[in-house]
């Protein structure tokens, strides 16, 4: 055990212990806290008033909480520096319930208030993000390849022939106007369309099989996010007259750009796809489900049979035609390798008329 220096000026010490960049608990031998530093309180929400003279369980989630007086003896027993579960997953909870994981160092401190553990705890949700990120990245990678291939055919191969085919319309439209009948303009214009249509195609494909490749996972803030997306969707908000409702949102551990274009495409939709005469109401917002943070944006539209719930997240799955609704049947398609990406899940709930809820949680 390291006796505290009696010679140590003890303002110097207690400032010392506040600047540490880590959170610093005081634990004694009952296992209340007796003491934690400015980096702590901030790292779990609680004041420092509310949480010295309470059981260190208050820090611990609840399904773990049972075993931990039982930890606390142990290490009073037979006190010595060492790491907290070596070898083990663990997990501490904010004051708001959120959950986050931790690595924990514990020191044996002999203080004039008695034997005390000294915990410094770490938290390692970002390390975790990217171990995680990397991991699904490598096997999204692999199940991706073949994609990717098609999708750099597409970008150097079809794109030749698509220009050769859409040269020879205009010199048709051009050079032969006078002798084609009405019909065969008419032929012509769809022809275009089509070609159009697939030049769409080939350039969502591309950004599709790009997306993610410049990665950098950082502390994002989605309310950020959320204002920007609506200053781009300024124009589609106002003359739909959207009323977008947007809750409280944490900070996350993500791709900031992907997150962003997750964010546009799901509320883009939610206004597009809503019913005629009705003024949309989008809200987005988080809740915890099956102990998972887990984002939502639900709309008032037109909603989605059942038998389609699965099917548009796939490439170019649409449910209406491009004469009714603009689109290009790739936008859910993103949102999903999006959250593939972050390690996370994407599903709808939705009722026909009445309106749909999209669902995403990141990992
Ligand atoms: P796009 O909007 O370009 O067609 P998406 O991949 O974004 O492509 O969406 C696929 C299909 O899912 C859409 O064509 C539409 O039928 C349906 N859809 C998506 N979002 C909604 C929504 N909020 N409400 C109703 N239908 C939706």
């Amino acid at each position: 055990m390291y006796p505290i220096d009696q010679d140590l000026n003890e303002l110097t010490f207690q400032r010392m212990v506040e600047a540490v960049p880590s959170a610093v608990l005081l634990v004694n031998q009952k296992g209340k806290i007796a003491y934690i530093n400015h980096y702590a309180e901030r790292l779990f929400e609680f004041g420092r008033e509310e949480l010295i003279g309470q059981g260190v369980e208050i820090l611990i989630p609840e399904r773990f909480r049972k075993n931990h007086p039982g930890f606390v003896e142990v290490f009073f027993k037979s006190p010595k520096a060492r790491p907290m579960g070596a070898g083990q997953e663990l997990f501490a909870v904010k004051k708001s319930g959120d959950e986050f994981p931790v690595e924990i160092g514990l020191n044996p401190l002999v203080t004039l208030s008695g034997s005390m553990a000294l915990a410094s705890i770490i938290d390692i949700s970002g390390r975790k993000a990217q171990e995680e990120m990397r991991k699904r990245t490598h096997d999204l990678e692999i199940r991706n390849r073949e994609l990717e291939q098609v999708a750099y055919i597409a970008s150097h191969d079809l794109q030749e022939p698509l220009r050769t085919v859409s040269n020879y319309i205009t010199v048709l439209e051009e050079d032969y106007s006078d002798i084609l009948q009405e019909t065969a303009h008419s032929y012509l214009r769809s022809m275009n369309r089509a070609v159009d249509r697939m030049n769409r195609m080939i350039h969502a494909l591309l950004n599709y099989s790009r997306l993610g490749s410049g990665r950098e996972l950082t502390n994002v803030d989605p309310s950020k996010l959320l204002n920007e997306v609506r200053d781009d969707l300024k124009n589609l908000i106002e003359t739909t007259g959207t009323q977008l409702i947007v809750g409280r949102l944490p900070e996350i551990v993500a791709c900031e750009t992907e997150i962003r274009q997750l964010f546009q495409n799901l509320i883009s939709n939610a206004i597009k796809y809503h019913k005629p005469d009705v003024i949309p109401i989008v809200n987005v917002g988080t809740e915890i489900r099956n102990q998972k943070l887990t984002f939502y944006i639900s709309d008032n539209g037109i909603g989605i049979a059942p038998e389609y719930l699965t099917r548009i997240f796939f490439i170019f799955q649409r449910l209406h035609r491009a004469e009714e609704i603009e689109g290009s049947g790739i936008g859910l398609a993103n949102c999903k390798k999006i959250v593939d990406l972050h390690g996370g899940e994407i599903w709808v709930e939705s009722v026909v008329n009445k309106g749909s809820t999209f669902y995403f949680t990141l990992n």
